[in-house]
């Protein structure tokens, strides 16, 4: 027989995240203010999000537009203050939901995708703060502009589809060092003029904070593991 599993403590686990980020960004010479920590509550239910909200967490992420849809407005009826970020892939066809539920979307990640955002936006009246997701691995499964293709596309969505982008995203490949993706990220971020930079999950946020991260996308590190 298993062993009964321990609850999990998420205003414990919240607390002890926020002050690894407070220690490395000291280490980097950051305010510990420039890190903004985005809980990844996926797959989680309500009951599980409402502890961190009454611990005076905002700020959450979630990869499904479906999921959310289910879960947020009701949360963010009764704590409106709360700021959600989109961190999965996102069909054309889900575009309109996303604008109205999502406050960050980051994972813009092609033309169709800006274009779609761009008529949403306008019909509207209300535009979510846009991240362009770099797949820094080159990985051909993975979603996200090609490290060579970002320059051109970041133009693009600002000239042609006035698109308000703020920052940029990546997920490096699980096997490779993190840090050559946070350096290639926030290269590719400087030359561009953007501000964010959204890297670094559970097991390489603290790295990821000494690289320059404004968001920190952190989800097994709060809420405790997934159900597959
Ligand atoms: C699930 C997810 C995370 C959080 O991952 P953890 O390892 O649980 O911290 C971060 N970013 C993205 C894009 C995710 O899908």
């Amino acid at each position: 027989m298993n062993a009964p599993q321990k609850p999990v403590d998420i205003a414990a686990n919240l607390a002890a995240v926020k002050a690894k980020i407070a220690a490395a960004a000291e280490i980097a010479e950051r305010d510990a203010h420039s890190t903004t920590l985005v809980a990844v509550s996926k797959t989680h239910p309500r009951e599980n999000i409402l502890p961190a909200i009454q611990a005076g967490h905002r700020v959450f992420g979630e990869n499904r537009v479906q999921e959310a849809a289910e879960k947020w407005p009701a949360l963010k009826q009764s704590h409106p203050d709360c700021i959600l970020h989109l961190i999965g892939p996102l069909q054309t066809n889900k575009t309109k939901q996303a604008v109205e539920l999502f406050d960050v979307i980051e994972t813009l990640d092609r033309p169709k995708l800006a274009r779609a955002l761009a008529t949403q936006a306008e019909k509207l009246g209300r535009v979510p703060a846009l991240f362009v997701q770099v797949n820094t691995g080159e990985e051909p499964q993975k979603a996200g502009i090609l490290p060579a293709d970002a320059d051109r596309f970041i133009a693009e969505c600002r000239r042609e589809f006035q698109l308000p982008v703020e920052g940029l995203m990546c997920i490096p490949p699980v096997e490779d060092e993190p840090s050559l993706h946070f350096m290639l990220l926030r290269e590719i971020a400087a030359r561009n003029g953007l501000s964010s930079l959204s890297m670094g999950m559970s097991a390489d946020y603290e790295i990821a904070v000494r690289f320059g991260a404004t968001h920190v996308r952190v989800g097994t590190a709060i809420f405790g593991p997934r159900q597959p």
